[in-house]
């Protein structure tokens, strides 16, 4: 209650801020749709993303997910934020951490291989990177939080909370459930065209923002954007950032099916909710 209290007042405060587009800078935009009186959600005209108004600053974000920041959303990514105890930790690495998502199905499907480069954008403190590296990946993260980044360190997985630090010539970037917390997503784009190798797959997860999904699913449409969620991304989001490259997009739950990803011939625009991405 007290944080939403104080989103509200600091909603409040931000009012004079301009109605610019945090990704490309425009201010041309619909509004969308609006809540606690002082919060909209506006589409870019340009871009096409969906992002919230008044916005939080860069600053504000980085403290707040070093402190503040708890993820509870599902039975299934119970206490992603929370950190296990010590005396857990052993029997969760023997069993791979059985009470988390596993993405290196979708990975291999993909890939075609577990040999293979691959970073975990937004990785929390590393149970993912466990998931990949008992799959056999070259795995690594990246984690804003210092303290998770660093709890990294007893289950023996990398991560990094500065973008300088990480490697190049990756075969696979992944964000899972990441990009909707991003201040600025132009920016994490551009860090992965950097770190990919020419040829290699941008993989993201989010929550569907297309006016269809509006349509089926109006109040949980209505409750995904806000404080937590500044961004909201759609397919014509996704068609415009990436239109000079193949990309998959899958709806649906976070269950895909991985035949769909392994028959997947780089052109297909069926379905969508991940992302591939060559020479971006
Ligand atoms: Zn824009």
């Amino acid at each position: 209650m007290m944080q939403k209290l104080h989103y509200f007042f600091r909603s409040l405060r931000n009012q004079g801020q301009a109605e610019i587009c945090p990704n490309c800078g425009q201010d041309v935009y619909a509004i969308v749709d609006r809540k606690y009186l002082v919060t909209k959600l506006l589409k870019c005209l340009n871009c096409r993303l969906s992002f919230r108004y008044p916005r939080d600053t860069k600053e504000f974000l980085n403290d707040f997910y070093q402190s503040e920041y708890k993820a509870n959303y599902s039975k299934e990514t119970l206490n992603i934020t929370d950190l296990p105890a010590d005396g857990d930790l052993i029997k969760l690495m023997e069993t791979n951490f059985p009470n988390k998502r596993n993405h290196a199905p979708c990975i291999h499907a993909l890939l075609k291989t577990y040999s293979a480069r691959v970073l975990d954008y937004g990785c929390s403190w590393g149970y993912s990177e466990h998931h990949l590296k008992m799959a056999g990946y070259d795995a690594e993260g990246f984690e804003i939080s210092r303290s998770r980044a660093e709890f990294g360190k007893k289950i023996n997985v990398p991560i990094h909370y500065l973008h300088k630090t990480v490697r190049n010539d990756l075969d696979l970037i992944i964000s899972s459930h990441t990009i909707k917390y991003l201040p600025v997503i132009s920016e994490f784009i551009r860090f992965s065209s950097e770190k990919l190798k020419t040829d290699g797959i941008f993989m993201a997860f989010c929550p569907n923002g297309s006016p269809e999904y509006r349509n089926c699913e109006p109040d949980i449409f209505h409750v995904n954007w806000g404080f937590l969620h500044p961004n909201y991304l759609d397919i014509e989001f996704a068609v415009e950032t990436f239109k000079r490259n193949p990309y998959l997009i899958l709806t649906g739950d976070l269950s895909y099916d991985v035949d769909t990803l392994f028959d997947w011939n780089d052109y297909s625009n069926s379905s969508v909710r991940s992302v591939r991405v060559k020479n971006f």
